[in-house]
């Protein structure tokens, strides 16, 4: 075996998982070189099309287990486009591209800095060998890294792999979404404020799950972040 089979083998060896971590520096968007992930011009397309909302306790919000929604952008257009690469295309350099957005936003920034533990909306291991990223996750991380929450991914889990959500109507996503989700390490979150990370609203049932799982643990607020609301 030559120098270049032997390296060669050693990078092919190395789990999806790892080499998804070395992102290239390149706007998320139109795909040209740039440092910080979003050029200035995919800036100010985004700008335009962001719907930057945080509600609060509001009839929106009637029925759920959690007290706050916010969203960066609606499910539309090249948001809808992008998201949908960053979930299917394996794309996980998205993610920097989408917290870069949202933290420039100040009232953002500000509201999110009221929480002390960012938890992603975990997937199923089957989903995770698939995709080779938990979408929300790589979120999380980079909200953590650029805040001073903590990423707590420790605490809640996806026990069993269901059929996507996106295919199944109201009542059918919240009858699909019932008891998949399981809290450990109850005591990490007992007292805390924690916000849950996902990439789509659209009827809530997901989070909403999530939320009434993680009550079991005691925290003191459940708020939700989305990129998105459908
Ligand atoms: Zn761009």
């Amino acid at each position: 075996m030559t120098k270049i089979d032997k390296i060669m083998r050693q990078i092919c060896t190395v789990p999806r998982i790892s080499l998804n971590l070395i992102y290239p520096k390149i706007c998320g968007i139109c795909g040209k070189i740039n440092r910080n992930s979003l050029c200035k011009k995919c800036e100010i397309q985004l700008k335009k099309q962001a719907e930057i909302k945080i509600i609060k306790n509001g009839q929106d919000l009637e029925n759920k287990y959690f007290s706050q929604l916010m969203y960066i952008f609606k499910y539309e257009g090249v948001i809808r486009k992008t998201i949908l690469d960053y979930k299917f295309n394996d794309r996980p350099y998205i993610s920097k591209t989408f917290v870069n957005f949202m933290l420039k936003d100040k009232k953002i920034f500000d509201n999110i800095q009221k929480y002390e533990t960012i938890i992603p909306v975990p997937i199923s291991k089957r989903r995770q060998k698939e995709r080779g990223y938990n979408q929300s996750l790589l979120i999380a991380r980079e909200i953590s890294k650029q805040t001073n929450l903590d990423l707590m991914n420790n605490c809640l889990i996806k026990t069993k792999n269901i059929i996507e959500q996106s295919k199944l109507n109201k009542d059918e996503r919240e009858k699909n979404i019932q008891g998949v989700y399981k809290l450990v390490n109850k005591q990490l979150i007992k007292n805390k404020k924690i916000l849950v990370i996902d990439d789509i609203y659209t009827t809530g049932s997901t989070v909403n799950e999530c939320s009434k799982v993680l009550i079991q643990g005691q925290p003191t607020k459940i708020g939700i972040l989305v990129l998105a609301k459908d």
